[in-house]
Formats: C-alpha cells, sequence, structure tokens
C-alpha cells in the first residue's frame, strides 16, 4: 500500500468525530469533470485533494469539520488519508447513511477523467481492507446505494458490483469441502430466479444462508450467496417474478437437477443498466452477436464479448439510425424497443457502409487527448495502435492494437515520439496533435 498521511499533506489531526465501527465502505467519486492531466502529474493528484480537502471546509452549509471522505485514491495507486481510520464521514448523503458506512473516493468524474486506472482500483481496495481492518464490516457499496445521486459513476459502480476486486485476479469461485460452493448476486437477480436456476428448493438456500432468511427480498448486487455444490451453475437471466418461498413442508434436500437444457436467454429487454461504459455482461455479448447478424460486423475489430466497448455503442447507434430513429434515440444505447427489433428480428438492417471515398489517412485530425488514457477504450486508440504498427513500432503490442488503451500503447507511442528527437513530456506516451499528425502521414 502507498499510503499519504496528512502529516505527509501538512494537515493537523482531523477533528471529524470518532466512529469506531460501521457496516461497511462505500466509494464515492469526485461527480465534476476531472482533469487527465492526472494521468502523468501525481503532484497534481495532491493538489487535487488538497483543493477537494479546502473547498469542504469552506462549505458552511454543511459545516464540515474535515474533508469528508475517510479517504481518496488516485490513479497512480496512491491512497490518500482524508479523516482517516475510527472517524465518521461526512460524505454519504445524512447522518444515519454516514453512520452506517465510511467512504473513500476515487479522483474520478463525470467528464475527463472517468475511467479508474488498475492502481486506482488497486488503492480503493487498499483503503477497503484498511478501513475493515479498523472497524469497517464487509459491505462495498456505491454512493447511489441508499441515496439517489450518480456517484461514484458508472465505471466505478460496475466494479463496486462485481464486489470490488483486485484488478487481475481471477475471479473466486471457492468450492469448499463441505459440499457447497458460493456465488456472486449480480444485478437483476433474486432469491427465487437463482434457486429456480440452480435448481435448489428455495427452503434449501435459506438454510445455507441464515445471513438472508429474515430478508430474502432483498438481496443485492454483490452478496454472496452459498449453493449445494451439486447445483447447476445460476445464469445471469433475469427473474420473471420473485418467487414465494415453498410451503415449510418442503423437504430440506437439494431438488433434482432439471433435465431439460438451461433455456435461451429471456427474450425479455435485461434493464438499461446492462448497456454502456463500464457494463460487462452476457447482455453485451448478446447484443453485439445480434447488432452482427443485422449488418453491424464492420464495427467490431474483435470481438462481440461481454465489455462494452466503442464498437457495441457505435453498432447499436447504426442500427438504431437504421430505424430513423434520431436524438437519444439513437444514442447507442439500446432501450426495450432496439432490444425488441434485434431478438424478434424485425426493423430495418444496418446498411452497408457508403461506398464514398475513405478519408485519406493524412486528414484524420486529431480527436483530442481525452481519449488516450488507461482506462480508456474507444476507436481512436484503435487507430492510434494501427497508425504506430504501420510504422514500424508493431513489436510493442503481444495483442492488438485494438480499442483498450494499454500499457503496449503508451510504450509504442513512447518510442515514436523518441524516435521524433523528442525528449522528457514531449516523449511521454500519450499522442499530442504533433504526434498524431506524424502518424496519420
Ligand atoms: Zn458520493
Ligand atoms: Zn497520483
Amino acid at each position: 500500500m502507498q499510503l499519504v498521511t496528512r502529516a505527509e499533506l501538512g494537515w493537523p489531526t482531523s477533528a471529524a468525530p470518532f466512529q469506531a465501527t460501521a457496516r461497511g465502505v462505500k466509494i464515492h467519486y469526485e461527480g465534476t469533470a476531472v482533469s487527465t492531466a492526472l494521468l502523468s502529474d501525481h503532484g497534481a493528484c495532491l493538489r487535487e485533494w488538497k483543493s477537494i480537502r479546502a473547498s469542504h471546509l469552506a462549505n458552511t452549509a454543511e459545516n464540515y469539520s474535515d474533508v469528508a471522505y475517510n479517504f481518496a485514491a488516485c490513479p497512480h495507486g496512491y491512497l490518500m488519508e482524508g479523516r482517516g481510520v475510527g472517524r465518521r464521514t461526512g460524505a454519504n448523503g445524512n447522518q444515519s447513511l454516514n453512520a452506517a458506512h465510511y467512504a473513500i473516493v476515487g479522483l474520478v468524474g463525470s467528464e475527463g477523467l472517468t475511467e479508474p486506472t488498475d492502481a486506482m482500483l488497486h488503492a480503493i481496495r487498499d483503503g477497503i481492507e484498511l478501513l475493515q481492518a479498523h472497524g469497517a464490516g464487509p459491505e462495498i457499496r456505491g454512493h447511489r446505494d441508499g441515496y439517489a445521486t450518480s456517484c461514484p459513476g458508472g465505471p466505478l459502480y460496475a466494479w463496486v458490483q462485481r464486489g470490488a476486486p483486485r484488478p487481475g485476479a481471477a475471479p473466486t469461485i471457492p468450492t469448499p469441502a463441505d459440499g457447497t460452493k458460493t456465488i456472486t448476486v449480480r444485478a437483476g437477480q433474486t432469491l427465487g430466479a437463482i434457486a429456480a436456476a440452480a435448481g435448489v428448493a428455495m427452503s434449501v438456500i435459506l438454510g445455507l444462508n441464515p445471513q438472508v432468511a429474515t430478508h430474502p427480498d432483498v438481496i443485492r448486487p454483490g452478496d454472496v450467496i452459498v449453493l449445494p455444490a451439486t447445483a447447476e451453475p445460476a445464469p445471469v437471466t433475469p427473474a420473471p417474478t420473485p418467487t414465494t418461498p415453498p410451503a415449510p413442508t418442503t423437504p430440506t434436500v437439494p431438488a433434482p437437477k432439471p433435465t431439460t437444457p438451461t433455456p435461451a436467454p429471456s427474450p425479455a429487454f435485461p434493464g438499461a443498466d446492462k448497456f454502456g461504459p463500464g457494463t460487462d455482461n452476457v447482455y453485451v455479448t448478446k447484443l453485439g452477436e445480434m447488432l452482427a447478424r443485422r449488418g453491424g460486423g464492420r464495427f467490431y475489430t474483435e470481438g462481440p464479448g461481454p465489455r462494452w466497448s466503442e464498437s457495441d455503442r457505435r453498432a447499436v447507434a447504426a442500427f438504431q439510425a437504421a430505424q430513423g430513429w434520431t436524438g437519444t434515440a439513437a444514442d447507442g444505447i439500446p432501450g426495450p424497443e432496439t432490444w425488441r427489433l434485434l431478438v424478434t428480428g424485425q426493423g430495418r438492417d444496418i446498411p452497408a457502409a457508403a461506398p464514398s471515398k475513405p478519408v485519406p489517412p493524412a486528414m484524420t485530425p486529431f480527436p483530442g487527448n481525452t481519449y488516450f488514457h488507461a482506462g480508456a477504450s474507444n476507436r481512436h486508440v484503435t487507430q492510434l495502435g494501427q497508425a504506430l504498427v504501420r510504422h514500424g513500432y508493431g513489436t510493442y503490442y503481444k495483442q492488438g492494437p485494438g480499442p483498450r488503451w494499454t500499457e503496449a500503447d503508451r510504450r509504442a507511442t513512447t518510442a515514436f515520439q523518441r524516435a521524433q528527437g523528442w525528449r522528457g513530456t514531449d516523449a511521454n506516451g500519450y499522442p499530442g496533435p504533433e504526434t498524431w499528425k506524424r502518424l496519420m502521414r
């Protein structure tokens, strides 16, 4: 853990109220535009954190005694102390919410720097574990859980919903020796749906999961449910309706496994929260496959796959435009009508690409530096990588180039910049207008 203490920040001991325990930790983002300059300048991270504290101290409406968060996490993996451990947060919306969870903010926002780096996710995880070692319970939630706010933004919230895993960690599906296994609840799942999909009686699940037995109707994404080891894996098919628990006479043995094959995913629209930046689920794959069959295959340089990409957005937008829709109806995010047309095979296919002359590469303007940073995924990154390959920098890519910004992109760009005779920040691995112009020649 790379901890930056209050003393190192030049701050006095926190005046925030003591609080020794909480149910867990809530994750936040800044909610405003955050400069991508943070990515290349840790000094800017420290200044950002100090300015957040200054703005909180200046907030007379809240009468804050200190920065509202317990910790902040920066793109370089530093965990920066705020109120620290053992202090009540001021960030969760009201006093009862503040008492329930401590608070960590990731230095990302609604514009500019929106996607957390892997290093930032590690730092948030460091903060969670530090708080858990000092009185925080196991819950990991987003600010929006229980409070009307977009915080912590789509990408961070999607990570919270996956259980806030360390990047690169293999998904843990332990199979304990006691004949049980666990699954993690995903958005849209109910206990009844999990029981039905696993071919297990509800009474068995309630018996194995005393933590939910009193409130089986309020399981949440990220909750861990214990199942008999012989149960079928639970697909992410959303529940049709909440299932009523069976009568108490139901024997508490696993029901026989269903002999019919697992049904295809329901044609019902799975919900807008399954799509868009930061989502990663089977519906994104299914969406891409349906789009590819309707003329959208050319939007995919790889995939379709479960992780939402700019290819998905462009293919959806093209399909929506093919229906004659405009504005937000053609924003590239599928709604119920888009989904219905795709599932039923109705509506118009995506037309073939216009046979107009392709824009000469030299004329492609620099799209702006907001597209190139850790966590970014867009067609400009693909275009950059392909240009680097054309210029002889393909050896930096073990795979790709692709839409997702990787260390290979940064290293190849650095090498190209240094080959121009540039040094220092001119060869920082992030393309600017001149790098772009020379690469696109
Ligand atoms: Zn928040
Ligand atoms: Zn930093």
